[in-house]
């Protein structure tokens, strides 16, 4: 390993702040395609947000169900669908909890798509996965094609290299892409044991030759390999879907030991280096803390890096009077800083600007009351099945995390 960086890397770095992804702008609600995480009109006649009756009603249709139904909240949703949640939490807990739950006929699944999918491939047949707004996707997720990745396995293929390979994918990608993952032996990774998936995938084979194909999100994977494997940012190379060859030569990927896919969190890449700064000149003693799905250089300027459930852990342990920044979505930031305004915690958003997952947002209160009534009067709707085949080998793939040391 090396420790310089090459111009080839830090094109791509600089590359990356300044080219907004097509995906950015989610043209929300308006695709046709109910394979994109993207999504597809709403079908539903959905009630007036003004109802002054929703929360009531909502209620009313939670109750009827009874233990028929388990409503899953994100940590991301918004607080008016987060207090009917029975359990929350990050897409891998919730994905588990409502495994556990096979008496319950119906999970409405409060996140985006790719998180209900999952749901769906760890439940059990009879159970049927709900997201209450099928235009809830992932911008992120939708990085990463079906198409794409198997174009990039060619790729590999020809370089020579594709043996040596091992797909690792974040869990916030489609079935498509975790059964990629599983039919070329990988693993599925969350932020909270990503290090852990690295290691598994580097013990696959020669630790000197073994490569990993990190999908979809480019700075988790980076963040991981350079701050808690000590590799260098040499090492690694981001391979970029719209390029042919994914803008790399057969010599970068034959030196590369993380192929980097071109993806990222819209939310997450938003804070920058000067995020950092500013709430250091304007809170005197403030404490970062950001999710690995920011940048490098905000993780690598942060005070302590974690995932959701981390952050969470993190500012329950705080000491009082403690100041807090954090680097993540809004709706959760706003939740903690209310939670734990009484203990005398400060706490701020990391970025002067508001920075809400948009897609998150679209499961708002009128969405969960017209899911809860249609199945409350037996109209199963939004349902979200994945195919036997892709389930089987996305299986494969989350079952080897799932074995994780
Ligand atoms: S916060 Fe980012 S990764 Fe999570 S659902 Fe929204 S766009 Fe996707």
């Amino acid at each position: 390993m090396t420790t310089a960086q090459s111009p080839v890397d830090l094109v791509d770095l600089v590359d990356l702040e300044v080219q907004p992804t097509p995906l950015a702008l989610l043209l929300l609600g308006r695709e046709a395609d109910p394979k994109s995480e993207r999504g597809v009109e709403c079908p539903g006649d959905l009630p007036s947000p003004s109802d002054p009756d929703l929360v009531e009603r909502a209620r009313a249709a939670k109750e009827k169900l009874g233990d028929k139904v388990f409503v899953l909240g994100h940590h991301y949703q918004r607080d008016e669908v987060i207090q009917f949640a029975d359990v929350t939490g990050d897409s891998f807990k919730l994905a588990r909890d409502a495994a556990a739950r096979p008496d319950a006929e119906y999970i409405v699944f409060c996140g985006v798509h790719f998180m209900a999918e999952s749901a769906d491939i760890l439940t059990g047949d009879d159970q049927k996965v709900v997201l209450p707004d099928l235009a809830a996707g992932c911008s992120m997720a939708d990085m990463a094609t079906a198409e794409q990745v198997a174009e990039c396995w060619d790729v590999l293929t020809e370089a020579g290299i594709a043996e040596q390979v091992v797909p690792v994918s974040y869990m916030n990608s489609s079935a498509d892409i975790k059964a990629f993952t599983g039919k070329h032996g990988g693993t599925i990774c969350t932020s909270s044991n990503a290090k852990r998936a690295l290691e598994w995938a580097y013990a696959q084979g020669d630790p000197a030759s073994t490569k990993v194909l990190f999908l979809p999100d480019q700075h988790l994977g980076r963040n991981t390999a350079v701050r808690d494997m000590g590799f260098s940012l040499d090492d690694c190379v981001v391979y970029n879907p719209h390029k042919p060859n994914g803008g790399l030569t057969v010599e970068q990927l034959r030196d590369a030991k993380m192929i980097l896919w071109r993806g990222h969190c819209s939310v997450h890449g938003r804070f920058s280096l000067e995020s950092v700064e500013d709430v250091r000149a304007r809170i005197p003693g403030v404490n970062v803390l950001v999710h690995p799905e920011c940048k490098h250089e905000v993780v690598a300027a942060a005070d302590y890096v974690g995932s959701t459930e981390h952050i969470i852990k993190t500012l329950e342990a705080a000491p009082a009077g403690s100041k807090w920044a954090i680097g993540t979505e809004l709706n959760l930031v706003r939740r903690l800083a209310n939670r734990f305004a009484a203990e005398g915690k400060e706490i701020v958003f990391l970025d002067k600007t508001v920075c809400f997952c948009s897609t998150m947002n679209r499961i708002d209160l009128p969405h969960l009351v017209w899911t809860l009534e249609s199945l409350a009067e037996g109209n199963l709707v939004n349902q979200i099945q994945v195919d036997r085949e892709t389930e089987q080998f996305a299986k494969m793939a989350l079952e080897r995390m799932l074995a994780l040391p």
